[in-house]
């Protein structure tokens, strides 16, 4: 079985940290071939644009992409890479596990989450405008179509993944309309898995208190765009921060991987850059695929290599480079 995959190494650190995890993804011995597809500075340096039509074009007929972290320019115009994406290829769900790592500071052990969000609509529909000079006005969206469509997802992913609990994040309490059509699809879409998977609902401010306080409580969480915005970076705070954090956007035709850190300039090309985070990027990719055992092989590599904490980046307190703790990782998988 070979697999053709879009990568995208993208800017600053990105090139370095694509070239370590398709290192540690080869190892697995499954066959990729790489459909390598520049976007972002160097895209706009030689086509004008960060997102050119071929790369779009690429992910569609592979239906997967890897992609490294890509500089929004500031002050250009030029609409970001990720909502382009993410708006054209109709990626409606932004998937982000949190789980703690032996070997990386936190001020947590033993969280486990996964953080669904809505990616297409809620506050980031970009419907606003000034009432006046001193008012100004943003439209909430929520559909029941887009709000059944994210919970029945993560009430798939549960299933998939052998979780217990899905637990819906809102504030219905205030926003009765759109939140309360949230909840409501979402306790629709519950329904069909009574007795499977639990089931759930918590107000978005109450949810952030719990999770700061009691984390091990909680799951699967589905949230509409905004409250995953926000609340997937605290869960992201609560394993050790965005370094480590990976990220999945997926819709019904194809699925963007990539981690949630940005492209880092002040330390591209050092050699510098810790690369768990596209890894574990990397290992979503290989579940999305059905291939869980290399999945499985990947993620323990990696967790055994940042908890022994010999071969590990700056960031993690060590001294190592990107290339030698990806080295450590890949001697890992082939040895597993
Ligand atoms: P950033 O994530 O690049 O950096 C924040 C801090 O974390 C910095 O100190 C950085 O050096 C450190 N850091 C990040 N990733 C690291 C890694 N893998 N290893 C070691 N240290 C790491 O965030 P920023 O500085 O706000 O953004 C820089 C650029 O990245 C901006 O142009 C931004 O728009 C872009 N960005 C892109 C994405 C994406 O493509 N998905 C996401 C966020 C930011």
């Amino acid at each position: 079985m070979s697999y053709t995959v879009t990568l995208i190494p993208g800017d600053g650190i990105g090139p370095e940290l694509a070239e370590a995890t398709v290192g540690v993804l080869e190892a697995t011995g499954i066959a990729f071939t790489w459909d390598e597809q520049q976007a972002g500075e160097a895209a706009i340096a030689t086509e004008g644009t960060p997102l050119p039509d071929r790369v779009v074009d690429s992910i569609r007929r592979t239906g997967v992409a890897l992609k490294g972290p890509i500089t929004t320019p500031v002050g250009t115009g030029f609409r970001s890479v990720n909502v382009g994406l993410r708006q054209t290829l109709e990626l409606y769900a932004n998937v982000r596990p949190a789980r703690s790592m032996v070997g990386v500071e936190s001020r947590y052990t033993g969280i486990d989450l996964v953080i669904v969000r809505e990616n297409t609509e809620d506050l980031y529909a970009g419907i606003e405008h000034r009432v006046g000079p001193d008012a100004a006005e943003s439209i909430k969206i929520i559909t029941r179509a887009a709000s059944q469509r994210i919970a029945r997802y993560a009430f798939e992913y549960a299933v998939r993944n052998g979780r217990a609990k899905v637990t819906a994040v809102h504030k219905a309490n205030i926003m009765k309309l759109s939140d309360g059509l949230f909840l409501e699809s979402c306790q629709q879409v519950a329904a069909d898995y009574e007795g499977r998977v639990g089931f759930e609902d918590r107000i978005v401010d109450n949810m952030c208190m719990q999770l700061v306080q009691k984390p091990e409580l909680y799951d699967v969480l589905v949230l509409p765009n905004l409250y995953g915005d926000i609340v997937s970076d605290l869960a992201a705070g609560l394993v050790g921060g965005l370094g480590v954090a990976p990220g999945a956007n997926i819709g019904e035709h194809a699925a963007v991987f990539e981690p949630v850190h940005g492209s880092a300039p002040k330390y591209a090309g050092l050699d510098r850059a810790n690369p768990t985070a596209l890894i574990l990027s990397a290992a979503l990719m290989l579940r999305h695929l059905g291939e869980v055992v290399a999945a499985d092989r990947v993620e323990t590599a990696l967790r055994a290599v940042v908890a022994e904490g010999r071969t590990v980046t700056a960031d993690l307190g060590g001294t190592a480079g990107t290339r030698a703790f990806a080295a450590a990782v890949t001697e890992r998988v082939r040895g597993a």
